[in-house]
């Protein structure tokens, strides 16, 4: 087992957000969360993350406990999360926006990420600010990468985006996922959800409703 949450609660000052929330992600898995507006999607991520903290439950990584851990140290441990808020920073040019996310002892190099990004190769030396939202959602997943994550979370990875690049991304996202990225991701969109993961959570106002193997 890569990832253990077991009934996490969360909240937002007074409101009781999370209310018992437990799913595990394997090695090599990839488990989509999914749920109607609202459920607690984006604040269970955030909650396993560090940016929340939770008030109660286990989250694991191997084994090593992380709830309560602060988000830098979570975040050392090998867990990065891609918000829906991608965070590129416009001024940088794509390839200073990749070195400076490279990591000593990653795994991920930029030559590995322009091979499963190559229009961020062709980008290279474009500003941040000057890309389209699928390659600014490329470029935010390519910055994850390299600091080698061993569980990769995504929020919303293709919302809002046109078809013919959400396909792009999702074959994007498989490959990540071959090389063998955990991942833990959020996406409303059923088809997406099937294109890309093993396993599916669907989360209903922070308890698990439903849980399911799909065709692995
Ligand atoms: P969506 O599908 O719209 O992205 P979600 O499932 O990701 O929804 P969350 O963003 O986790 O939902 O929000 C869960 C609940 O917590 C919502 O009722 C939301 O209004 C509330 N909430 C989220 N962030 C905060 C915050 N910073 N402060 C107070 N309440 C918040
Ligand atoms: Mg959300």
């Amino acid at each position: 087992m890569l990832l253990e949450v077991e009934n996490l609660h969360s909240f937002y000052g007074k409101s009781h957000i999370l209310q018992g929330v437990s799913l595990t992600v394997n090695e090599g898995e990839v488990v989509t969360l999914l749920g109607r507006n609202g459920a607690g999607k984006s604040t269970t991520l955030k909650s396993i993350a560090g940016a929340v903290t939770p008030g109660q439950g286990r989250v694991s990584l191997a084994g090593r406990d992380l709830a309560g851990q602060p988000a830098f140290r979570i975040a050392k441990a090998g867990v990065c999360l891609v918000p829906e808020d991608r965070g590129i920073f416009s001024l940088l040019t794509v390839e200073e926006n990749l070195r400076i996310a490279c990591r000593k002892g990653s795994a991920w190099s930029i030559a590995d990420i322009y091979a499963i990004f190559p229009r961020l190769e062709e980008r290279k030396r474009n500003g941040g600010g000057q890309l389209s939202g699928g390659e600014q959602q490329m470029l935010s997943i390519a910055r994850a990468l390299l600091t080698g994550p061993r569980l990769l979370m995504l929020d919303e990875p293709v919302e809002g985006l046109a078809p013919v690049i959400v396909d792009e991304i999702v074959t994007q996202i498989r490959k990540v996922a071959a090389a063998g990225v955990s991942i833990l991701l959020v996406e409303q969109n059923l088809a997406v959800c099937t294109a890309l993961a093993h396993r599916h959570n669907i989360i209903e106002l922070g308890r698990i409703a439903y849980h399911a193997s799909g065709p692995d």
